[in-house]
């Protein structure tokens, strides 16, 4: 066991979720590499794939579960709600619904995955800064849980559920929606390394700033007046945050929904819905924080949240998923530029977007396993990981030291569970790669699942307008006389 140093400074234990299973997730890995190659899921014709760790997700959802039962009174509602953002594809939202986790979307898009998912509208909460009308009108007629983010977006929630609201959204109303309503505030706290996910900033996009003048007594009105606004919801932010900020954030938010009760004086604030944002080490493959260790924080700075009087919401996402990801990209050529050997694979902008664009942020982890897919030995040698894309910056990784790559080795890029593979990015028409899910089978080998197949030629020319291919050469401006 290592340590962890989070950005706080404080060395913590890393401890584990359960001793051995980052270990065993190492050989799960090297096993399905080797057996994608095998079984010809990898290769010439398909130089690049995501695998995903089915054992390794029921696992990190089982940790999820216990970490918040352990703290919490016996009885207390907790919905923890994946990040569908994270990793919007079905199979994996059907797997974690499996295993007890709802979803949280964000969109049309996210909500439709998780209704093909067939997640309940109880297990399901919608968050966006954006929500139109229609999307507010289907959330509410489905009886989906929703955070307004702002007070234009409550005048609308207003004009849909209060018959005879001035402010009308167009529509009859839905009087009788069971949908869960809150608002989302911003605690404010601040931001952590990564400025692009630090969401408690001041002037964060999202939800009511509650440091701001006059906004702490907008938002304790507005649930004055509306007796069905029964929830809170704060979400202080993603990757680089430091859990002493992310437990300040709820802590802030605890303290409103007391303060709301207080004046109000009865429990209308019955649920807190208090984010996601765990963060997820990039830098060896300890899981680290775990989630029993913030669950044991938050408990310890705010024990009034555990103690039963209020159900709770979690929206993790990348720390339910980032680790039981690998993307594995064969090395179409070895070359060397300058002195340093670069080996050009199949991965790069279009699957790790952060990665290329903001590379100080977002470093991962290489792997290299040789062309039948076994771990690959020899010493260390720096060298650069590119990716396929036209442009010089399209690396994987600068300056990596790893056993030298040749050409027809695989390059893995570890940790890529979430926010990679699953986010698609069409730079020069490179085709979605194919994914797949992978478990242990009987005999010692490893049994794959089709998650998403490779996005075919066709495809694409159909979603690059394909259907249209003459549109533009048949429109006309009228000739000028
Ligand atoms: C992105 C997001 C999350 C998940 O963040 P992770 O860092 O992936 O855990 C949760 N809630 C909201 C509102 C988000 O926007």
């Amino acid at each position: 066991m290592g340590s962890y140093n989070d950005t706080t400074g404080d060395v913590v234990d890393n401890g584990f979720e359960v001793p051995g299973d980052d270990a065993a997730r190492v050989v799960r890995r090297d096993d399905a590499v080797r057996a994608a190659v095998e079984q010809g899921l990898l290769g010439p014709a398909d130089p690049i794939v995501g695998l995903l760790d089915v054992t390794g997700i029921r696992q990190s959802a089982a940790a999820l579960r216990a970490a918040f039962d352990a703290v919490t009174a016996p009885g207390t509602p907790v919905l923890h709600a994946f990040a569908v953002k994270a990793t919007p594809l079905v199979p994996v939202l059907a797997l974690l619904r499996e295993e007890g986790i709802g979803a949280e979307v964000a969109s049309p898009g996210e909500l439709a995955l998780a209704r093909a998912a067939g997640l309940r509208p109880e297990m399901t909460v919608l968050d966006s800064p954006a929500k139109t009308p229609a999307e507010l009108r289907e959330a509410l007629a489905l009886g989906i849980a929703v955070n307004a983010d702002n007070p234009q977006e409550l005048d609308r929630i207003d004009g849909l559920i209060l018959p005879h609201s001035p402010k009308g959204v167009g529509g009859a109303p839905i009087a009788t929606s069971r949908s869960p309503l809150g608002i989302r505030v911003n605690p404010q706290v601040g931001g952590g390394s990564i400025e692009a996910t630090s969401t408690a900033t001041a002037t964060s996009k999202f939800g009511v700033a509650l440091r701001d003048e006059g906004a702490r007594e907008w938002v304790v009105r507005a649930y004055q007046d509306r007796p069905w606004l029964t929830r809170l919801h704060a979400h202080t932010g993603s990757q680089g945050i430091p859990l002493s900020l992310m437990t300040q954030g709820v802590a802030e938010t605890y303290a409103l929904a007391e303060e709301i009760n207080r004046r109000i004086g009865r429990r209308q604030i019955d649920t807190l819905d208090i984010g996601g944002g765990l963060p997820v080490n990039f830098a060896s493959d300890a899981t680290a924080p775990t989630y029993a260790q913030y669950a044991r924080l938050l408990s310890e700075a705010v024990p009034g949240l555990f103690d039963g009087r209020y159900g709770l919401v979690t929206e993790f996402g990348r720390s339910l998923l980032a680790k039981h990801g690998t993307i594995v990209a064969r090395v179409e050529y070895a070359k060397s530029a300058g002195g340093r050997p670069v080996a050009v694979t199949h991965a790069g902008v279009q699957v790790a977007t952060r990665t290329v664009y903001v590379p100080g942020s977002w470093p991962l982890r290489i792997a290299a396993y040789d062309g039948k897919g076994r771990p690959k030995e020899g010493p260390a040698v720096v060298q650069d990981v590119a990716g396929p894309a036209c442009f010089s910056g399209d690396l994987l990784a600068e300056a990596s030291a790893l056993p030298l790559l040749e050409q027809g080795d695989y390059a893995a890029a570890l940790d890529t569970g979430a926010y990679y593979f699953a986010h698609h990015y069409a730079y020069n028409s490179l085709a979605r790669p194919g994914v797949y899910g992978f478990v242990p089978d009987d005999a010692g080998g490893v049994a794959f699942a089709t998650v998403r197949e490779t996005q075919s030629l066709d495809e694409i020319v159909a979603e690059s307008g394909g259907a249209h291919a003459t549109s533009l050469t048949t429109l006309r401006a009228p000739k000028r006389r």
